[in-house]
């Protein structure tokens, strides 16, 4: 089969042809703005079917992470060509799929757009993201003006904000800066919102690297939360991390098992040092297919 998704890089321009070319071949899937970025990119949702209770699968919230964002694309392309021919996925009837299944493929497109084309890319941040990025030898990670996104949700706060100062982070940061406030940042705002819309049943948040999977928020583990974890390892032989919210505050993750008590998932793709390279992109998805479909069914 010749995908829409090729493995390419995946800057502003390609996403968006990506998504448009998916909107023109399946009719029938939704696509609509949940947000606009800092530098007033678009942050897009794709929903496949129209039931209540949908997962959530959203990528691209670390810069040097877009292989998420070609990933969450492939899937949505595997799904709507399953649904449209009837082909099983990975042995799994796509008539069975019956509630919706909502894809955010780029949470962060400045951050990615900088890590792809460089800073000028920021736009009237350009230049203090230059700045930000002259004091540290980390690679961009956050948005257009230094805000780690996967740090800017509202979970344990203040005890992200020690260890933020306790490793020396004290304000915008190519990586790992939390934030004025939580949820300061429209990216962060706009999947937020997107979920107190929807109140979905799971969410995953696509990261790299690692082949990891982590499912609890400190002590908190939502009904159902380490089965699901379970099945996901066991199909994707990705490593289940326990007790990983020891160390973890202000994710995607964490809020929304904080905020909800329902499962979700830091599932960080791949192997190797970020950014993963295209030619990865065939195993990772042979791992990920299972995983993701069986999330539209868990
Ligand atoms: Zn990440």
């Amino acid at each position: 089969m010749n995908y829409i998704t090729n493995p390419t890089r995946m800057t502003y321009e390609n996403q968006r042809k990506m998504i448009f070319s998916l909107k023109k071949a399946y009719p029938f899937i939704g696509v609509n703005i949940i947000g606009k970025s800092m530098c007033q990119r678009n942050i897009y949702s794709l929903t496949v079917g129209k039931s209540r209770n949908p997962v959530i699968i959203a990528a691209g919230f670390h810069a040097q992470e877009w292989l998420t964002t070609l990933l969450a694309l492939r899937f949505a392309e595997i799904i709507l060509h399953s649904k449209s021919n009837r082909i099983p996925i990975w042995g799994v009837d796509p008539s069975g799929i019956t509630r919706s299944i909502i894809i955010v493929p780029c949470v962060n497109p400045d951050g990615v757009e900088i890590a792809l084309n460089g800073f000028e890319s920021a736009g009237r941040f350009s230049e203090i993201c230059r700045k930000i990025a002259a004091v540290s030898d980390d690679k961009w990670n956050s948005n257009a003006r230094g805000v780690d996104i996967n740090h800017n949700f509202d979970a344990g706060w203040n005890e992200l904000r020690r260890m933020e100062t306790e490793s020396g982070i004290l304000g915008p940061s190519p990586r790992r800066y939390g934030g004025y406030a939580p949820e300061s940042e429209p990216e962060t705002k706009a999947l937020v919102y997107l979920c107190r819309l929807y109140t979905p049943r799971m969410v995953i948040a696509l990261h790299s690297q690692g082949e990891e999977i982590f499912w609890e928020y400190g002590n908190k583990k939502p009904p159902r939360s380490e089965e699901i974890a379970k099945i996901f390892s066991s199909v994707s032989g990705y490593n289940l991390i326990e007790n990983s919210g020891l160390a973890s505050h202000g994710g995607f993750k964490d809020w929304f098992i904080d905020y909800f008590n329902k499962p979700a998932y830091t599932i960080e793709i791949g192997k190797g040092e970020n950014p993963l390279p295209i030619s990865d992109f065939d195993g990772i998805l042979k791992n990920c297919i299972p995983m993701l479909t069986l999330a539209a069914l868990l």
